[in-house]
C-alpha cells in the first residue's frame, strides 16, 4: 500500500483544511480531534509522509522518531494532562490498520485526558 497524499491529514498539514492546531516543530503537528470521544482529544502527526506505525518504525529517520515520541509529552504538557506538569494523566493510542480500527491513513496519535478514559479496550 502506497502512501494517500489526498489523506484529510495530509491536506492538513499541507494548510488546505483548517485545524485547531495545539502545537508545531519542524518534525510534528498537534491538533484537536474534530470529534472528540473524551474531555480532551488531541492528535499528535508526523509532517512525514507515514501510512502508519509500522511504515513509520521501518522508514522514519531517528530524529523524525525521537521528535513524534518527544511530541507526545510535550503536547501533554501543553494540555495540562501530563504527570510531570501536575496533570491527571492520559491514554495515548495508535490505530495501525483495519482491525486496530485505523481510518485516516497518516500516522497519528490520539492524546485522551481531562477526564477518566476507562476501560483499555471495549
Ligand atoms: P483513527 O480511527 O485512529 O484513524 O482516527 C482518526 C481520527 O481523526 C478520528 O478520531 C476522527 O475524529 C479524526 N478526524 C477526522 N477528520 C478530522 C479533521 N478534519 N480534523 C481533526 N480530526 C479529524
Amino acid at each position: 500500500m502506497s502512501y494517500d497524499k489526498n489523506n484529510i491529514f495530509a491536506k492538513i498539514l499541507r494548510g488546505e483544511i483548517p485545524c485547531k492546531k495545539i502545537y508545531e516543530n519542524e518534525y510534528i503537528l498537534s491538533f484537536y480531534d474534530i470529534n472528540p470521544q473524551k474531555k480532551i482529544h488531541a492528535l499528535v502527526v508526523p509532517k512525514g509522509e507515514y501510512i502508519d506505525l509500522d511504515d513509520f518504525s521501518l522508514r522514519a529517520s531517528e530524529i523524525e522518531i525521537s521528535e513524534l515520541i518527544k511530541g507526545i509529552s510535550l503536547v501533554a504538557k501543553k494540555l495540562g494532562i501530563s504527570l510531570s506538569d501536575n496533570g491527571k494523566g492520559y491514554r495515548s493510542l495508535v490505530n495501525i490498520g483495519e482491525n486496530g480500527g485505523q481510518e485516516v491513513p497518516h500516522l497519528h496519535f490520539h492524546l485522551f485526558g481531562g477526564e477518566k478514559v476507562g476501560k483499555m479496550v471495549s
